[in-house]
């Protein structure tokens, strides 16, 4: 609770700093606004949480921690994905949902903020069992789920499989109510969208191109007296080549590397991407798409001995799983899971660029240290948003019961992200602000005046 507490009341910090913000109030009123806004934001509505009883194939029974977090629904239905994984808990599920709140507000998607959560290592279980485990989270949750309530998707550990599992229960549970749009993130066969698969990863490589390449290419002579170090950095690296290494190689790394190794005329080059193996480096530039074709043959693993990356014709040198973090490349890009750069690791990263394609990748501390430094950081809610864009394209063509092609879904979601940065970018190159406060602010400000509209500020 503590990280997302500390975010929202920053942002609110600057925002009463600021005369624009709320112009009509006192002082008096606009303090108790402030105290009212900071207990609705940095509180979830609802906390749900349940152990689902699972009997596995050994007739053993199980109790599994589950949970869905409802962080705050004032631009529209929860929203967020549900994330398989051993790390899962009530404390991290309640950051995430927030920052889907934030994110949806960002990039003015009207939905709010949620996040689910099993906790189990899903390569700890048969077919049969996880489709068991995905119907009891369905049961267990089925009041507060819905189309109009609350609309999960896939997240680390799940993907449309789980997703059309879950939907088939949901409309078991309530027959004749609308379910094409109580998931996203489905398969295209079952509901889902064209490009939902890639669109995250798409989206954060996109985010990145457009704000290196397209936006200061364009911009870069606009701000010549801002000290904001970000700008600084970023300048340096829009001209040239760039070494680029992902960290994370599942749905979000593997379609962000493919991205850059087919954006040839950038000259940028993929030197290494990892998993929870290893890391593989070429400083000549890696052959991705036969990784990828190999990951999809065997479980989502990238190769990890020299038969196999022989036997795929491509050179790779093998390295330990974390040494992508500290390589000596210009820009790093997140695709894992959070806090892999934190107080130890910090003051070894040699990357300026980093690209958050996962969820709060870095911690706090690390954050302000990186920043301080001049790092470039793109942040997750801005980055990697893509998903949950694509997200509500599926959950329109649901209720329109209508399908648009693969182009129209990409030009929908670049488009979406390209109107954020374009409102974002101008004013933050002239700020002191970091980027991920400036995004944070953007969007605190956004909900602070749907409420304040509203009357719920007093
Ligand atoms: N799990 C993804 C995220 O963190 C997607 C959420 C969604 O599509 O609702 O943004």
């Amino acid at each position: 609770m503590e990280k997302t507490e500390a975010i929202i009341e920053n942002s609110l910090n600057a925002l009463m700093e600021n005369k624009d913000f709320l112009p009509d109030l006192q002082q008096e009123d606009r303090k108790k606004a402030f105290s009212s806004l900071l207990s609705i934001l940095s509180t979830p509505n609802h906390i749900h949480k349940s152990f689902l009883r699972v009997t596995l194939r050994d007739d053993k029974v199980v109790r599994i921690p589950a949970f869905r977090v409802q962080h705050n629904n004032t631009m529209g239905a929860y929203k967020g994905g549900i994330r398989f994984h051993e790390s899962v808990s009530e404390e991290e599920t309640i950051t995430l949902a927030s920052l889907m709140s934030l994110k949806n507000a960002l990039h003015d998607v009207p939905f709010g903020g949620a996040k689910g959560g099993i906790s189990i290592n899903p390569r700890d279980y048969n077919k049969k069992e996880l489709n068991l485990i995905c119907k009891k989270y369905v049961q267990y949750f089925a009041d507060i789920l819905g189309t109009d309530k609350d609309v999960p998707a896939p997240d680390v550990g799940s993907s449309e499989r789980e997703m059309d599992w879950m939907m088939a229960e949901f409309k078991n549970i309530h027959p004749g109510e609308s379910y094409r749009g109580s998931f996203t993130g489905k398969s295209v066969l079952n509901g889902g969208s064209l490009g939902r698969k890639e669109a995250t990863g798409k989206g954060v490589y996109f985010t990145f191109r457009y704000i290196l390449h397209d936006f200061l290419k364009e911009h870069k002579g606009d701000y010549p007296d801002s000290t904001n170090p970000f700008l600084k950095t970023a300048l340096q690296y829009t001209e040239k080549p760039l070494k680029i290494a992902v960290q994370g190689f599942g749905n979000v790394g593997s379609v962000a590397a493919l991205e850059a190794y087919h954006c040839p005329h950038l000259n940028n080059k993929v030197v290494a991407v990892s998993d929870r193996n290893v890391t593989l480096y070429n400083e000549k530039g890696l052959a991705v798409p036969e990784l990828a074709a190999f990951t999809k043959e065997n479980e989502g693993d990238l190769p990890r001995t020299s038969e196999e990356i022989n036997g795929l014709g491509i050179e790779a040198e093998i390295m330990g799983r974390d040494d992508i973090i500290t390589m000596d490349v210009d820009a790093l890009f997140f695709a894992a899971l959070g806090n892999v750069v934190d107080e130890h690791n910090m003051k070894d990263v040699k990357a300026e660029l980093l690209i958050e394609g996962a969820n709060t990748p870095i911690t706090a501390e690390a954050d302000k240290y990186l920043s301080d430094k001049g790092s470039v950081i793109i942040p997750d809610i801005l980055a990697n948003a893509g998903g949950v864009i694509v997200s509500y394209l599926e959950w329109l063509q649901g209720r329109e019961t209508t399908m648009y092609s693969e182009e129209e879904v990409f030009k929908q979601l670049f488009d979406k992200m390209k109107h954020t940065m374009d409102t974002i970018l101008p004013q933050f190159f002239g700020d002191p602000f970091p980027l991920r406060q400036n995004c944070f602010i953007h969007s605190v400000t956004k909900l602070s005046t749907i409420l304040y509209i509203r009357g719920k500020l007093y």
